[in-house]
Parts: C-alpha cells; sequence; structure tokens
C-alpha cells in the first residue's frame, strides 16, 4: 500500500517536473515579439477603470466602464457615444429598451467633444475628419494608439513588424499603419484617413481640430477659447 503511494508520488512527480521543464523551454524561447504582446495586454488592462469605483449612473451599459462621451438618447438611457454609435450601425435601437434611434442623435451629437483632463498626457492622437481638419481619437483608442507606438520604438531595431495593427473602434475593426500613418475600416481599405501624432497637448478648440471622435466641441467651449 505505501509502495503503491510512494509510486503513484514519484509518477506524479515526473510528470509535474516534465511539465515544469515544457514551461521553462517554452518561456525561453518567448521571443521579442511575444514580449511585446505581454506587454502590449499588460499596458491595456491598466487602461479599463475599475469597475468599483465607477457610480452606478456614469456607467456605460455596453462597455461596463466609464460612459466616454456620454450620449443620451430620447429614451433616457445613456451610452458612450461611440459604443451606441456601433449598436446604431447595426440594430437602430436602443440596446436596453430598443426604442428607435433617431439618426440625427447619431450623425449630429450635442457638442460634448471636449477633451478628458488626464494627468501626465504628452501627446495627441489624430484622424483626418471627412469635411476638413482633424478629430480627436477618443480617450482608450488614443491610449491604446500610443501604447503600440511605443512599443513599435522600442522594438524597431530588428525590422520585424510592418507597422500594422487592428484596433475596434464602435465595434469595427480598423487597420492601422504606423508606417504610411493612415487608418481604415478593414472591409473598406480604399476608403483610408490620414492619421497624426502631435507632441504635447494642443489647446483645445484650436482651429483644425474639431473635436474628439466625430464629437463636436461645443459651441460654448469654442467661443471661450476664441
Ligand atoms: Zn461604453
Ligand atoms: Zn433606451
Amino acid at each position: 500500500m505505501a509502495d503503491s503511494e510512494n509510486s503513484k508520488k514519484g509518477q506524479y512527480g515526473d510528470s509535474k517536473s516534465l511539465e515544469e521543464k515544457e514551461k521553462k523551454r517554452k518561456s525561453e524561447s518567448l521571443d521579442k515579439e511575444g514580449d511585446r504582446v505581454v506587454q502590449v495586454e499588460k499596458d491595456l488592462s491598466k487602461l479599463k477603470i475599475k469597475e468599483d469605483i465607477v457610480p452606478f449612473d456614469m456607467k456605460c451599459p455596453i462597455c461596463q466602464d466609464k460612459s466616454r462621451h456620454p450620449l443620451t438618447l430620447p429614451c433616457g438611457h445613456t451610452f458612450c457615444y461611440l459604443c451606441i454609435k456601433g449598436v446604431y450601425a447595426r440594430q437602430k435601437v436602443c440596446a436596453l429598451c430598443r426604442q428607435a434611434i433617431p439618426q440625427h442623435c447619431i450623425v449630429s451629437p450635442p457638442g460634448t467633444g471636449e477633451r478628458e483632463e488626464e494627468e501626465g498626457r504628452k501627446t495627441c492622437w489624430y484622424y483626418e475628419a471627412k469635411s476638413g481638419g482633424w478629430w480627436e481619437y477618443e480617450e482608450r483608442v488614443r491610449q491604446e494608439l500610443e501604447i503600440h507606438y511605443q512599443s513599435l520604438q522600442i522594438n524597431n531595431e530588428d525590422n520585424q513588424d510592418d507597422g500594422q495593427f487592428v484596433i475596434y473602434v464602435s465595434g469595427f475593426p480598423y487597420v492601422v499603419d504606423f508606417a504610411k500613418m493612415i487608418q481604415y475600416r478593414q472591409d473598406k481599405p480604399n476608403r483610408s484617413r490620414r492619421i497624426k501624432r502631435e507632441k504635447g497637448v494642443a489647446e483645445e478648440g484650436e482651429e483644425l481640430v474639431r473635436g474628439v471622435a466625430g464629437i463636436p466641441i461645443a459651441p460654448s467651449i469654442r467661443q471661450d477659447d476664441n
């Protein structure tokens, strides 16, 4: 009895040490790309605000995060602008009560495109507006762009990266190409728009910056700044 237990332990011990060896081998063979992915994932996980510190009435029911540039629909439900824009693109009804979303809510959102306060912010990311000027990226997208950009700078000595990656905006995949500094929706590659990164934070209401993520800066803010 004792012997068989010992032999079981022995077997268990052996398979465990094999497992350990395999783990070690795998971790040692992690190349730079692997390290980079891990780092990007770590950085991205920091972007999500902890749910328990977001007051219930500020939480977006779609992304479960703090509502960014919140948009309240005629039915009274509030979402991040980009979250409800994604819903509108697919079904045109409120994600909670299924009441129809009027087109103007999405196409001409009220001016809440002011920049959010962010400590230690060093860069701005913009994409070209269809009718001239630039839109600033929404906070979460912008932070994601910066993380990918930084990791590309760190890893560019081996030159294996083509500088392209995919981000999700309103639930649609967009290809961002840092070599050409363009972005396009993955299913519409011929409709690319220029993007740009600027060091420092430009003055809000600057002539060519129209707002954030397709939401114009409120007229009153513009006047104050002018
Ligand atoms: Zn949301
Ligand atoms: Zn609703």
